[in-house]
C-alpha cells in the first residue's frame, strides 16, 4: 500500500449486466470496504412513481414529490443489499423487468440525477466506499482513487441476466433481455446528463472471458498497488 490516506473511493461504472454489483459486494466484503449500489436508487424512484401514478409517468414537480420519499440502504455483513423506501423493503420489487423497462424515463432526468447524486454523497461518509453505477466516476466522484469500467459482450450480459431471474424464481424471455440490454446501454450512453462512458483515468476491464474470481482478484490487485 503506498499512500497511506483515510478516504479511499473506488467506481466501478459499466453497462447492465457487467457484473458491477456482485463484483463490488464481493470486493467490498473482502477489503472491509462498505458498498453502495447506485442503479438501486435509480430503481427506487421508479418503484416510488410508478406505485403512485401507474404507468401515468410524471416529471412535474418531481422535486417536491422526492421531498416526501426516504431511501436508505443497507450493506449486511454477509454482502446482501437492502433499499428501504420510507421504511419499507422493496430490495425485490426494484428487481422487476417492469422497472427496468422504465428506468430511464426517471434517470434521465436532470432533477432526479442531482437528488440522487447529492444523496451518494451524503452515504458516502465511511473512509472505504465502493460504488457503482453509470457516472460514479465521471459525475459523483470525478475525484476517486480508483475508477474501473468493467464491460462484457452483450452475449455474455445477456446470459448473466437470464441466470439472475432464474435465481429469483423467474423464467424470462432470453431474446426480450437481449433487446432490453440493447436499448438500456443505448439510453444510458447518449443521454444528455451523466451518460454512461468511459473517462480516460479508468481501468477498463473486459470480462466477457473472465472468471468471477479472476474479476475480484484483479481489483483487489488495483486496489493494493494504488491504496
Ligand atoms: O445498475 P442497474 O442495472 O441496477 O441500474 C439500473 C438503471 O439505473 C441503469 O440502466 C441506468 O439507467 C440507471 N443508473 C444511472 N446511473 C447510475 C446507476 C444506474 O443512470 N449511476
Amino acid at each position: 500500500m503506498k499512500v497511506n490516506k483515510n478516504k479511499y473511493i473506488v467506481a466501478v461504472d459499466g453497462p447492465a449486466g457487467s457484473g458491477k454489483s456482485s463484483v463490488c459486494r464481493r470486493v467490498a466484503i473482502e477489503m472491509g470496504a462498505k458498498y453502495i449500489d447506485s442503479g438501486a436508487i435509480y430503481r427506487a424512484i421508479t418503484w416510488y412513481f410508478m406505485d403512485k401514478h401507474g404507468d401515468d409517468l410524471l416529471t412535474e414537480n418531481i422535486i417536491d414529490q422526492l421531498n416526501n420519499v426516504n431511501i436508505e440502504q443497507i450493506f449486511e455483513k454477509n454482502g446482501d443489499i437492502k433499499t428501504l423506501l420510507n421504511n419499507k423493503d422493496v430490495s425485490k420489487a426494484i428487481r422487476e423487468e417492469k422497472i427496468a423497462e422504465k428506468i430511464s424515463f426517471f434517470s434521465d432526468n436532470m432533477e432526479i440525477r442531482d437528488y440522487v447524486t447529492s444523496l451518494l454523497r451524503k452515504w458516502s461518509k465511511e473512509n472505504f466506499i465502493i460504488m457503482d453505477g453509470r457516472d460514479i466516476g465521471t459525475v459523483v466522484f470525478p475525484n476517486a482513487d480508483l475508477k474501473v469500467y468493467l464491460d462484457a459482450s452483450v452475449d455474455v450480459r445477456t446470459e448473466r441476466r437470464v441466470k439472475e431471474y432464474a435465481e429469483l424464481g423467474k423464467k424470462v424471455d432470453e431474446n426480450s433481455i437481449r433487446n432490453q440490454i440493447i436499448k438500456r446501454d443505448f439510453n444510458d450512453e447518449n443521454r444528455e446528463f451523466g451518460p454512461l462512458k468511459k473517462s480516460n483515468d479508468s481501468v477498463y476491464l473486459d470480462t466477457s472471458n473472465m472468471s468471477f474470481n479472476d474479476v475480484i482478484e484483479k481489483i483487489i490487485e488495483l486496489i493494493k498497488s494504488n491504496k
